[in-house]
């Protein structure tokens, strides 16, 4: 396993910029996943580091060593690479075993029966698949055969292990458990992941760290609860989480790290990141509130109108419209009339600058 460094990679398609100087370094263990909407470059950028794809400017390192550095005729080819690759299509052969499937990766290199099969079990018993080791691929639900190709990757010892999109043809159910088995797999293997999504809760529940893509560039890197509290800009508040972003322009401080934000009649008390802070003007200034920090109260001086009801087991998700184009997505613990007149309190909010990012 190794460090991964990626150091201002450029890919363009034509006039397309699919990745735009895009700067990561991935620490030896850790699971990074990279979030992003559609078409934002997340599988370039994985088969970038795959080796499928040669930057036109910049530098990827594996383990301190250069895979590719276009400016000094470096381009190391997939399989010297030695990463793991799993796809959301499994790509198994039906007319082999399970267990053959394994471990063909090891004939091809020409391992001897003997380490082979030591190799295979082991790499079974990893993704909880020993009992199917002699049946055929067509006979497995798609969360074992997304197993399967975990596992065939696995023999191999790669330095890191990419996977694109994996859990995308599983249903819901399926998903919450295999997000398990890779955790699992993750814990017990100490392998580096790097984990294309673009299902921000899959990757708030797997990820050490996520990097959020948008047009090519990286947003913002943090870890899930930073990402989700302190988003970077507008962009990341948006994607990360159901909440609302306003554009703001009235802040005035209240000591670091916290500002008083009006809001119709409602003063509301916030956090604020230090570039907001700096900005004088009060130009690009966005208030981010989550869902869990508004409350429907009587007492509320903010006031707005019910726009939505849904039960949500337990709860009730309200949109409430507090503005002429402002729409707040609210909890409350009774069901909300359309169109009933309700008060709300906000508790929490992240005031950023949402010129933040656009630089990274
Ligand atoms: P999705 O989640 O839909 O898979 P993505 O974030 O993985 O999207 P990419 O597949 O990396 O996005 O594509 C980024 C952009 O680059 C897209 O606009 C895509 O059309 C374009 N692109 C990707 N590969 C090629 C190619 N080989 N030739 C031309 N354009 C490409």
């Amino acid at each position: 396993m190794a460090d991964i460094n990626l150091s201002r990679i450029t890919k363009s398609f034509g006039d397309y910029r699919a990745v735009n100087q895009v700067s990561l370094d991935i620490k030896d263990g850790e699971f990074v996943a990279l979030l992003g909407p559609s078409g934002c470059g997340k599988t370039t950028l994985l088969r970038l580091l795959a080796g499928f794809e040669e930057p036109d400017h910049g530098t990827i390192s594996l383990g301190g060593q250069a895979v590719a550095d276009p400016a000094n005729g470096v381009m190391v080819n997939p399989e010297a690479r030695n990463l793991g690759i799993v796809f959301q299509s499994y790509a198994l052969w039906p007319h082999m075993s399970v267990a053959r499937n394994v471990g063909y990766p090891l004939e091809v290199r020409g391992l001897g029966r003997a380490e082979r099969d030591a190799k295979i079990a082991e790499a079974l018993s990893i993704v909880a698949l020993e009992p199917c080791a002699d049946r055929s691929p067509t006979e497995l639900s798609g969360g074992q055969r997304q197993r399967v190709a975990l596992a065939r990757c696995l023999v191999m010892e790669p330095r890191a292990v990419l996977l694109d999109e994996p859990l995308a043809n599983l249903d819901v159910h399926l998903r919450e458990t295999m997000q398990q088995a890779f955790l699992d797999f993750h814990r017990r293997t100490g392998a580096t992941m790097i984990y294309v999504t673009h299902d921000q809760a899959e990757a708030m529940a797997m990820a050490d760290r996520i990097a959020v893509m948008d047009k090519g560039r990286i947003r913002q890197v943090a870890a899930p609860e930073t990402l989700y509290r302190e988003p970077a800009d507008h962009m990341v508040a948006g994607f990360v989480g159901a909440g609302a972003v306003l554009p703001i322009g009235d802040v005035s401080m209240r000591g670091t790290g916290r500002c008083s934000v009006r809001l119709g009649e409602a003063a509301i008390h916030a956090r604020i990141c230090q570039k907001a802070a700096n900005n004088s003007d009060g130009q690009d200034l966005g208030l981010c509130l989550r869902p869990e920090d508004v409350w429907v109260d009587e007492a509320g001086t903010l006031r707005g109108s019910v726009e939505d009801c849904v039960y949500l087991g337990g709860r009730f998700r309200l949109q409430v419209r507090v503005g002429a184009d402002q729409i707040l997505p609210v909890y409350a613990t009774r069901r909300a009339r359309i169109g009933e007149t309700v008060g709300l309190v906000i508790s929490d909010g992240w005031v950023f600058d949402r010129s933040e990012g656009e630089a990274a």
